[in-house]
């Protein structure tokens, strides 16, 4: 668990680019928790800003999809290897709108 937390790490660190610190904590329930910060902004209270969600492969990829919008947002002069997934980022937020929207999230299939 350890060795793949820490090589989770590294990836997702990887991914993120150099304005990111990526940090996979082990939470209460025994489950990974992703936090993203970013080096040059501040967020409420001159805290970093950061992103914290606890999960295993989808607490990754909402993590990482809130920091892919954050560089577009913040630095889009970067070229963090994790845009390549921004398309499926939007697509998924989309999604996500779709089905806060629509109740059952398969009303017009
Ligand atoms: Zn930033």
């Amino acid at each position: 668990m350890v060795a793949s937390r820490a090589a989770r790490e590294r990836k997702a660190a990887a991914q993120a680019g150099e304005l990111a610190r990526v940090r996979i904590e082990v939470g209460p329930q025994d489950q990974f928790v992703y936090k993203i910060t970013c080096v040059e902004c501040t967020g409420k209270g001159d805290r970093p800003w950061s992103v914290y969600r606890p999960g295993e492969d989808n607490g990754f990829m909402a993590g990482m999809d809130r920091w892919i919008f954050h560089l577009r947002e913040k630095h889009p002069t970067s070229d963090a290897p994790c845009l390549e997934f921004l398309p499926a980022a939007e697509q998924r937020l989309h999604e996500r709108r779709r089905q806060q929207a629509g109740g059952t999230g398969h009303a017009d299939d």
